[in-house]
C-alpha cells in the first residue's frame, strides 16, 4: 500500500475520501492537513509546508479543498516531488491548471484533476452507445438544492466558486466523455442573487443542438438528467450518470460496480504506477466560456 495524505477535512473529505481510501486496496492514509478537521487515528498537521517537510514517507497528496485555496498547496506539494490529486473543478482558473502542469511535467510526478461524476456506473456504457453516432439534440437538466449538498459554504458565492457551476461542471464533465465530438457553448444566460457573486442558475446554448439548464434552487426531489437524441435513437443517463435508459426503458447491463470515489483512488493508483498525469480541462473550458459570453439577471438575495 502506498501512503497518502488528504488534505481539506471537510464535507467530501468525510463524505468521501475517507471511507474510498479505507476501502482501497492500494492507499494508506497516513497524514492529514487541514486547519480545523481532523480523521481519528491519523496524525493531523494544520499546515502543508510541515506536512511535506516531516514526512517524506507521504509521496502522494489529494486534495479535498474549495478551488480558490487549492493552487498553493497543489504546487507546494508538487514543488516537493509528491503526486497531486485534484477535487473538481480542478482549480479556480484555467492558467493556474496549466501551471500546475509545467510544474508536475518538470517534476516528473502525476497530477490528476478528478472528475468524480465521470465514474458514475452509467457513463461508460452511454459512451459506448453513443460512439460513432450522429447527435441531433442533447439537453442537460442539473437541478439541485444547495441549501442540502453545501449547507453554510459560502465560499461556491465568493469570486472562483463558480456558483451552481460546482454542481453543473459534473454534468459537463459526462457530457464531454460521453459525446462522440466536441461542442462549444454559444450563448448563457446566468442569474445571479442580488446578495452574491456567482449564479445560482444558469442557462447554457451549445453548437451542435445542445443546451443546459442548472439551477440550484430545487428543493424535494432532485434532477440530475443528461437526455441525448440520435438517428439511431434516444439515450438518457439519470441519476447524475448512474441510471441509463435507452429509448425511454431502463437499461440493465453491467454497470461498473465500483462507486465513484473509489475508482477516482483506483485511477490515481494507476497513474502514480505508470508515472502518468491525466488532466482533462474541457469540462471547465465550457464554465469559462459560458462566464465569458454569460447575458446576466438579477434575483432574490439567497441566504443560507
Ligand atoms: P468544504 O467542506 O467547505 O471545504 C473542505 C475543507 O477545506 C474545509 O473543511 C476546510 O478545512 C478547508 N478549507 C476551506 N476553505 C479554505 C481556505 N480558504 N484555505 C484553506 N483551507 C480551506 O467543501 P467541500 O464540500 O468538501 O468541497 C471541497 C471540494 O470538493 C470542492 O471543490 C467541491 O466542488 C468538491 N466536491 C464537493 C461535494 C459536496 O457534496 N460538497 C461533492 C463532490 C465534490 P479546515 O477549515 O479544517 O482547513
Amino acid at each position: 500500500m502506498t501512503k497518502i495524505a488528504l488534505v481539506g477535512i471537510g464535507k467530501i473529505a468525510i463524505d468521501q475520501h475517507v471511507p474510498a481510501i479505507a476501502a482501497s486496496p492500494d492507499w494508506e492514509l497516513a497524514a492529514t492537513v487541514s486547519r480545523h478537521g481532523t480523521v481519528p487515528g491519523i496524525p493531523a498537521f494544520t499546515d502543508i509546508d510541515t506536512m511535506l517537510a516531516e514526512r517524506p514517507d507521504i509521496p502522494v497528496v489529494s486534495l479535498a479543498l474549495p478551488p480558490v485555496p487549492r493552487f498553493a498547496y497543489a504546487e507546494a506539494a508538487l514543488r516537493a516531488g509528491r503526486h497531486v490529486m485534484l477535487e473538481k473543478p480542478p482549480g479556480a482558473t484555467l492558467a493556474e491548471i496549466h501551471a500546475l502542469q509545467a510544474i508536475a511535467a518538470e517534476m516528473g510526478v502525476s497530477l490528476y484533476a478528478t472528475w468524480h461524476s465521470r465514474m458514475a456506473r452509467a457513463v461508460a456504457p452511454a459512451k459506448a452507445w453513443l460512439h460513432g453516432q450522429t447527435i441531433t439534440r442533447a439537453n442537460i437538466t442539473w437541478r439541485e438544492d444547495v441549501r442540502k449538498w453545501h449547507p453554510g459554504q459560502d465560499w461556491v458565492f465568493e469570486p472562483g466558486g463558480m456558483g451552481v457551476f460546482d454542481p453543473g461542471i459534473n454534468a459537463l464533465s459526462i457530457l464531454t466523455e460521453i459525446l462522440p465530438a466536441p461542442v462549444h457553448v454559444t450563448a448563457a444566460t446566468l442569474t445571479y442573487p442580488a446578495n452574491r457573486q456567482t449564479p445560482i442558475a444558469a442557462a447554457l446554448v451549445f453548437s451542435g443542438n445542445v443546451s443546459a439548464d442548472f439551477d440550484w434552487r430545487q428543493e424535494g426531489p432532485q434532477t440530475w438528467d443528461i437526455e441525448v437524441e440520435t438517428h439511431k435513437g434516444h439515450l438518457a443517463l439519470r441519476m447524475g450518470g448512474n441510471v441509463l435508459e435507452l429509448d425511454h426503458k431502463p437499461v440493465t447491463g453491467e454497470p461498473s460496480i465500483m462507486g465513484e470515489y473509489p475508482a477516482l483512488y483506483a485511477r490515481m493508483a494507476e497513474l502514480v504506477s505508470t508515472s502518468t498525469s491525466d488532466v482533462d480541462l474541457a469540462p471547465m473550458v465550457h464554465v469559462a466560456d459560458a462566464m465569458t459570453l454569460g447575458r446576466r439577471l438579477v434575483t432574490d438575495a439567497f441566504e443560507f
